[in-house]
């Protein structure tokens, strides 16, 4: 759960290709990282305009040129490259880790040790699983500095002290060692006592724990990696808040976050339920964008909120747990009979056989990304839509993909590895023609979202 470093670059998703465990524990996180949304260099979120120019007397956009996409600096070019190749690195350490520990005995080796130490099933669990979390802390520390830290400062991405880097990662490995057996005593448990169906059981629980989580993680652990104080411009905070009741978001509080601590990329979300309902900007986000560009990522954000994305994303990804589940109640057996000896367990229901669920884990979520990500683009397409027509400014969107572009050093037309494998969302160059040529009202068409907006309030 290394919450703070990873958001911070969630554009260059090249660094989010994670290990196995990370990405076990993150599998939401991420998501959300790509719904709440963010960043980077191809993401974003972008917004709208309000009260006066959108919401009364919208700007027709044809009365402008279109946008045009900026060329990639060489710069961003050199950095973009740099991540697919952090990515190919990552994504391989991430099959290989977990071989590592499979095939060395060393995963049986913290096994031994948690039980001479922990006694009891429950604490065996959670001895372990920090033995291991602790090894993947230290085994990826390099690569993790050198890309969440040096890296960053070098292309002048981020601002964090070293400080803060070290804290925040300490913060992330103790609340992953904290929460691990929180969640893992339950599928180990049902491995022991329902061998048949312990996949399933295991499976379908985990929709509710990823709605847990998603409930949990903006109210007391992102708080935990920065300051989240109230909007400091009340004049944008109200026109947010009048955005917000037309997309039909009524009793959200809005906050700023000091993310400009870590980074300079953008970003945004909405999020929670009921009473915690909340629209979070970085501030970075409003130093970087002009009002009418943020009111349009702000409606971005909303879309996902109201179209219920969060929903369609935690069923698709509790599918893919159920699928890796499947996958290693069927597969493991075999190749524990066959490699039980040298792995140090013969059973998986020892919480040595952890490496071997990643493992799995990993395979999946390598094979499945396509089309998972094309589905996450088909969201995010949606959600440009939804900020252009609550807004009707497609301009100022346009002009906010090029802004997220060049601060976060983004790449507009990447290669096809990358379109497959990391974009979440559409590479930005897509999403600016896609402003350009989105102002269906112009043409007298009907718009897909209006009928979900509020009335259109008149201009005082
Ligand atoms: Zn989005």
């Amino acid at each position: 759960m290394k919450h703070a470093p990873e958001s911070s670059t969630c554009g260059t998703r090249g660094q989010q290709a994670k290990l196995g465990l990370r990405r076990a524990s993150l599998i939401l996180l991420l998501l959300l990282g790509c719904l709440w949304c963010t960043p980077a260099p191809q993401a974003a979120d972008t917004d709208l305009p309000p009260a006066s120019s959108g919401l009364s007397s919208p700007t027709p956009p044809t009365a402008t040129a279109p946008v045009p996409v900026p060329e990639a600096s060489p710069k961003a070019l050199r950095y973009y490259r740099g991540n697919m190749i952090l990515w190919g690195v990552n994504t391989l350490l991430g099959f290989l880790i977990p071989i590592v520990l499979l095939a060395t005995g060393l995963s049986g080796r913290f096994r031994d040790g948690a039980r001479r130490v922990g006694r009891r099933w429950f604490f065996v669990i959670a001895v372990y699983f920090a033995l291991f979390s602790l090894f993947l802390a230290l085994v990826q520390l390099p690569l993790d500095f050198y890309s969440g830290y040096l890296r960053e400062h070098a292309y002048g991405l981020s601002n964090q002290t070293l400080g803060k880097w070290f804290g925040d990662a300490a913060k992330g490995l103790l609340i992953t060692i904290l929460v691990g057996p929180l969640v893992l005593w339950l599928p180990y448990l049902l491995l022991r006592r329902a061998p048949r169906s312990w996949w399933l059981i295991s499976g379908l629980l985990a929709l509710p724990l990823l709605i847990l989580m998603i409930f949990v993680t903006p109210l007391w652990i992102a708080p935990l990696f920065n300051d989240f104080g109230p909007m400091k411009d009340k004049a944008l905070e109200r026109e947010i808040l009048s955005l917000a009741d037309r997309a039909g978001i009524e009793g959200s509080r809005v906050f700023e976050v000091n993310k400009s601590v870590d980074t300079k990329a953008l970003n945004a979300y909405v999020t929670g339920f009921r009473d915690t309902k909340r629209i979070v900007l970085w501030d970075t986000l409003i130093a970087a964008l002009d009002r009418e560009e943020t009111l349009f990522v702000m409606g971005h954000e909303m879309g996902h909120y109201v179209l219920n994305h969060v929903w369609q994303l935690l069923i698709v990804y509790s599918c893919v747990i159920l699928l890796t589940l499947y996958a290693a109640h069927r597969i493991a057996p075999p190749i524990l009979a066959r490699y039980g000896n040298r792995f140090r367990f013969t059973e998986l229901h020892d919480i040595a056989s952890l490496p071997l669920l990643l493992l799995f884990l990993q395979a999946t979520t390598f094979v499945l990304t396509p089309p998972l990500n094309a589905f996450s683009r088909h969201l995010e397409r949606q959600c440009d839509r939804f900020g252009i027509e609550i807004t009707r400014n497609p301009v100022a969107a346009a002009t906010a993909f090029v802004k997220l572009q060049q601060e976060n050093l983004g790449n507009p037309r990447p290669g096809w590895v990358y379109r497959i494998w990391l974009a979440s969302h559409p590479p930005l160059g897509d999403r600016i023609d896609f402003c350009n040529s989105y102002h269906p009202w112009t043409k007298d068409r009907p718009l897909k979202f209006e009928s979900r907006f509020r009335t259109r309030k008149t201009a005082p």
